[in-house]
């Protein structure tokens, strides 16, 4: 049988700040998370919360075979078992072990609009109980940035959701590397200082789905690019149309990512069959 690269991890929270208004920081602990490894600068994993009422997730049994995981929680009651999110490892610290999240909460207040994992991270406190899956090898099919070789230069496009993977992007790139970055945030407050010791230009911006026009008004790098995309599904998909059909950028060097959809919970994009 081929091993998986995933495994279930219960974890509980250490601690829980506010990074910015929007950007609360979940700082995770758990027996097995020397096993836990990250492979990407936009690593991703899937969270199961508990729902209203129970201790902690309920998550489906696998016996050790994580290999048909999303067979086993579909099987379970989706009353019951645990609610799953795709979030991004943005750190995971050793000695101590510890697993680093942040989560966009859509604004400073809560809202009614507000759906499960967001709710969750608002009242986040020491203790409380998670499950998540995540990488045991670096090598992990679970993440999108790779730039090729002979890249020149980067673009990248962001915002709040995918926030967490630019820094993470941006922390690990090499001196000099031009990059250019847009961000969208709901306030301006939500800005992070964002090390790095590549060329990057950041530009914020605060009106939703404006990206793709700032990018169509920009002066460009020459030279060979290499772009990766995330946030909201519509306005990744405008940024990719405008940099392949109009920039003449090379699909495959066009990293892309829909992180959420406006006006659908990420539940209805399961039922659907269009997310896992
Ligand atoms: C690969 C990947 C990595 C991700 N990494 C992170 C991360 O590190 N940090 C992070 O905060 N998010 C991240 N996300 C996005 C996160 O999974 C979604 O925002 C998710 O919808 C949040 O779940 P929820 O329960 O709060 O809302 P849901 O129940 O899924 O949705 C409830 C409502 O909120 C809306 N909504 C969802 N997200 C947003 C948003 N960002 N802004 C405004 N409205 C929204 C939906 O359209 C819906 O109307 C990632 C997503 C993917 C696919």
């Amino acid at each position: 049988m081929t091993a998986s690269p995933y495994q279930f991890f219960d974890v509980e929270v250490l601690r829980a700040e506010h990074l910015t208004p929007a950007m609360i920081r979940v700082a995770f602990a758990g027996p097995d998370l020397p096993r836990m490894a990250t492979g990407g600068r936009d690593q991703r994993i899937k969270i199961f919360l508990p729902h209203p009422g129970q201790d902690a997730p309920v998550m489906p049994d696998t016996s050790g075979n994580t290999l048909d995981w999303y067979a086993a929680w579909c099987a379970l009651d989706p009353a019951v078992r645990g609610i799953m999110r795709t979030y991004t490892t943005r750190e995971l610290r050793r000695d101590p072990d510890e697993l680093i999240v942040d989560f966009a909460v859509h604004g400073p207040a809560p809202s009614p609009a507000d759906g499960p994992a967001t709710s969750w991270a608002r009242t986040a406190r020491p203790g409380a109980r998670i499950g998540v899956l995540a990488p045991v090898h670096e090598e992990n099919g679970a993440y999108d940035f790779c730039p090729p070789q002979d890249t020149e230069w980067l673009l990248l496009a962001a915002d709040e959701s995918a926030l967490p993977a630019v820094a993470n992007i941006l922390d690990t790139l090499p001196p000099g590397l031009p990059v250019r970055v847009w961000i969208e945030l709901h306030d301006l407050a939500d800005r992070q200082d964002l090390p790095t010791k590549a060329d990057a230009q950041v530009h914020w911006l605060t009106q939703e789905g404006t990206t793709p026009e700032a990018i169509r008004g920009a002066d460009l790098p020459d030279g060979v690019p290499y772009a990766w995309i995330a946030g909201e599904s519509a306005t990744v998909k405008a940024i990719r149309r405008h940099l392949v059909g109009e920039r003449g950028f090379d699909r495959k060097k066009v990293a892309f990512s829909g992180y959420w959809r406006r006006g659908t919970t990420t539940d209805q994009l399961i039922d659907s069959g269009e997310s896992a």
